[in-house]
């Protein structure tokens, strides 16, 4: 069957001839791959700056976001059935008896770094016809969600920031996640950036009651920027709005949601963090030259401030399905800006332009079903 792949030892981004599944185990679920989202880790293996091939293969089937439908299931599977759509976590745990997050199917938290994810670390991902793996990985989606039901697994980096921002925020008395009280002045969030992650996340934000300010590189007026009025949230550039002057446009800045790893950017817009602010990193830069950063401000803002810094990866099963049920309410809300968050699906044919050209607009998705 068809798969994209990359073969790191010759430096080949293809379309191959992959093996199909062979005879399921009883909890093992065969999906029919429907929709692939392309995003940056996809572009970065084509890179070839990290991916890994399963042990015994030399090359790596990519994807890992996906929409699937089930078409098989093995003799003792019980949550999923035939005609299903599913979205397919990525991460499986690693072998390790005292990895107490493995452990606890919390491979998201994998203490030794020995984990696999598909299609991105020894382990085949979805960008492929069918798709084989155990029940306790799918997630079922409704099927008023098959056009953006792509969209989980990237709005599921917003969901895990989220839940650890409610943890985090507990610690203030009277903010609202601990009592379910009304928001009060403890919810103005900016959103660095505007790809699909950052936009997902300012929609998980907004949804979640916070005054939603996006910053990103492209002067409005602009397709994103639209997006972001239309969610009722406020876009800001460089262009009208220096970084020193964030809190003037926003007040007291309670969350970063930081969705560009960018890390100049990311350290500029740390020193201008509020009073009791949390900080959340969910970009991976890539390793350049270092860069001067004023230590000793952002030292005394986080003491002083009472600051949180923390960074976020991957999620679990509850962020999948909080996700699934977020996906439901932004389109209740939003559905228009949702919509418009998937730029176009492809052909197939079209992977080449997708992971290793210029490809502009939020996301763009490979059909494959
Ligand atoms: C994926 C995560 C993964 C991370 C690091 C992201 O693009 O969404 O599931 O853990 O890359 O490999």
């Amino acid at each position: 069957m068809k798969a994209i792949a990359v073969t790191p030892s010759t430096r080949l981004v293809d379309l191959v001839d992959h093996p199909e599944p062979s005879a399921l185990g009883p909890t093992d679920v065969c999906v029919r791959i429907l929709d692939i989202g392309v995003c940056g880790t996809d572009r970065e293996i084509c890179a070839f700056e990290y991916g890994t091939p399963p042990t015994g293969s030399d090359h790596l089937v990519i994807g890992h976001e996906s929409l699937g439908e089930v078409v098989e299931v093995g003799s003792s599977v019980q949550s999923v059935r035939r005609g299903d759509l599913v979205v397919p976590m990525v991460r499986r745990p690693c072998l390790h008896a005292e990895c107490v997050a493995c452990r606890s199917g919390r491979q998201d938290f994998c203490y030794t770094g020995d984990f696999r994810e598909r299609g991105i670390k020894e382990a085949h991902g979805f960008m492929t016809e069918l798709v084989v793996d155990d029940e306790a990985y799918m997630n079922v989606v409704p099927r008023e969600l098959r056009e953006v039901g792509v969209l989980v697994e990237p709005l599921t980096i917003a969901e895990k920031a989220l839940a650890q921002i409610r943890q985090v925020q507990m610690r203030l008395p009277w903010s609202c996640p601990a009592t379910g009280a009304p928001k009060q002045g403890c919810h103005r969030a900016l959103v660095l950036g505007a790809g699909p992650v950052g936009l997902l996340g300012a929609m998980a934000l907004a949804a979640d009651g916070f005054r939603i300010f996006v910053f990103s590189r492209e002067p409005a007026p602009n397709p994103k920027a639209d997006l972001v009025r239309a969610i009722g949230g406020t876009y800001l550039s460089p262009a009208d709005t220096s970084i020193e002057d964030l809190p003037k446009a926003i007040g007291n800045i309670d969350v970063v949601y930081e969705a560009t790893g960018a890390s100049r950017v990311a350290f500029d817009v740390m020193k201008v963090l509020g009073t009791n602010g949390v900080f959340v990193f969910t970009g991976v830069p890539g390793r350049k030259s270092p860069i001067e950063v004023d230590t000793d401000l952002i030292m005394r803002n986080l003491v002083l401030r009472n600051q949180v810094v923390f960074g976020t990866v991957n999620a679990g099963r509850e962020t999948f399905q909080a996700a699934i049920r977020d996906l439901g309410t932004f389109m209740r809300l939003w559905p228009v800006a949702v919509g418009g968050l998937i730029t176009a699906r492809h052909p197939v044919s079209a992977y080449r332009e997708l992971l290793l050209g210029t490809s502009g607009g939020i996301k763009n998705v490979i059909h494959f079903g």
